[in-house]
């Protein structure tokens, strides 16, 4: 039987969170977003000066670390009691996450925690496989994607509103390589799920991702 639940996948930037977030509010299910705990595990790596090649030292982390997500708009995330929502959004532990999220025995603690919070059901989580491994059996699941080019100039933008000046060739040359991690890795790449649907943003505003997301949902509720 499927579970109350939207999952949605795609590349960096995206718009992801974004449209799970709203989509969340919507339909007044909670919000998962995988990548933070990712994140988290980037940051306590940084902080014990690991490099991406640490990955049983993180597995560790991603064992004992305290992470907790504390509604609010934005959602508050708690590492080890700590508000890091601000802290794990920068590009430098954007990269590590990915580098560190290859590490198979990373993956598994952190699907782990991430199943246990599906079972329950009335949540959207994104991420890189929510559809594929974390959720295969959600009532939902979406593919966002977008061209490179698009998904660049989005971060670009978010980055600069928030006074970071790191130029817009870097951030396509950051993306791309982020890409080709993600979707090279042996352990749960990132790829279209089977039955996921799959929308292409580069020609579309957040709400009409949100209202095509909603529309499938409403859809998916016809036909089981
Ligand atoms: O989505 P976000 O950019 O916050 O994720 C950071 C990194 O964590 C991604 O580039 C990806 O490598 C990894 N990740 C993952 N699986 C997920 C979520 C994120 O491998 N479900």
């Amino acid at each position: 039987m499927s579970k109350e639940v939207v999952a949605i996948d795609g590349p960096a930037g995206a718009g992801k969170s974004t449209v799970a977030k709203a989509v969340a509010k919507r339909l007044g299910f909670s919000y998962l977003d995988t990548g933070a705990m990712y994140r988290c595990i980037a940051l306590l790596a940084l902080r014990n000066s690991l490099g991406p090649g640490d990955g049983e030292t993180a597995a560790n982390f991603a064992i004992n670390a305290s992470i907790e997500f504390m509604p609010g708009d934005p959602q508050r995330v708690l590492l080890d009691g700590e508000d890091v929502t601000e802290l794990i959004r920068t590009m430098e532990i954007g990269e590590l996450a990915s580098a560190l999220s290859a590490h198979s025995n990373v993956r598994k603690e952190l699907v782990k925690r991430q199943k246990r919070l599906c079972d329950a059901g009335k949540v959207v989580l994104e991420g890189r496989d929510t559809t594929t491994v974390v959720c295969p059996d959600a009532r939902l699941k979406v593919y966002l994607t977008a061209s490179v080019e698009a998904r660049a100039k989005r971060r670009w933008l978010e980055l600069q509103a928030k006074g970071d000046s790191t130029p817009l060739e870097e951030i396509e040359r950051q993306i791309a390589q982020r890409d080709e991690r993600d979707m090279t890795r042996s352990d749960s790449p990132l790829m279209v799920a089977d039955d996921a649907v799959k929308i292409d943003t580069d020609a579309m505003t957040v709400d009409e991702v949100i209202e095509a997301v909603l529309a499938e949902w409403n859809k998916s509720l016809l036909v089981s």
